[in-house]
């Protein structure tokens, strides 16, 4: 448990699947206010109540690794030894990154595998 928050991030709300909403990957809920929040935060499903990516987890991640910020985000995968990288599809590059580099880094210490997800598209990244 941390007290972190949010903030203005929503980028979950772009890249996980929502399957109670029918909400495929990589796409915006309609119930995201982009930046701001969940417009039925009371009512949202028991997938979105359940996420937590893992810079809100965990505080050992910088906050300068905010989801929104870098444009990707890391989640628990159902593969043991592995975590899956979401990258935002509207900001490809971002892989490329620095910040992106260092956390695939600071999780290829953790998990053998990284799996990176980027829309339609994925790639394996082992240790
Ligand atoms: S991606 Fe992480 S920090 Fe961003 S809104 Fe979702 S849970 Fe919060
Ligand atoms: S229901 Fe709310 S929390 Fe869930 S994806 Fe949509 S905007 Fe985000």
């Amino acid at each position: 448990m941390t007290d972190r928050q949010c903030g203005e991030c929503t980028l979950c709300c772009k890249l996980m699947g929502v399957p109670e909403l029918k909400k495929p990957a990589a796409r915006w809920c309609e119930l995201c206010d982009q930046g701001k929040g969940c417009t039925a935060y009371g009512e949202r499903p028991p997938s979105c109540r359940n996420f937590q990516c893992f810079w809100l987890m965990d505080e050992a991640f910088p906050d300068e690794f905010r989801p929104d910020r870098i444009g990707a985000l890391a989640s628990f995968n159902d593969t043991p030894d592995s975590v899956v990288l979401h990258v935002d599809p509207a900001r490809k590059a971002a892989i490329r990154s620095r910040p992106v580099n260092a956390l695939i880094d600071a999780l290829l210490k953790v998990y053998a595998r990284v799996f990176v997800v980027t829309g339609k598209e994925s790639a394996l990244i082992q240790r």
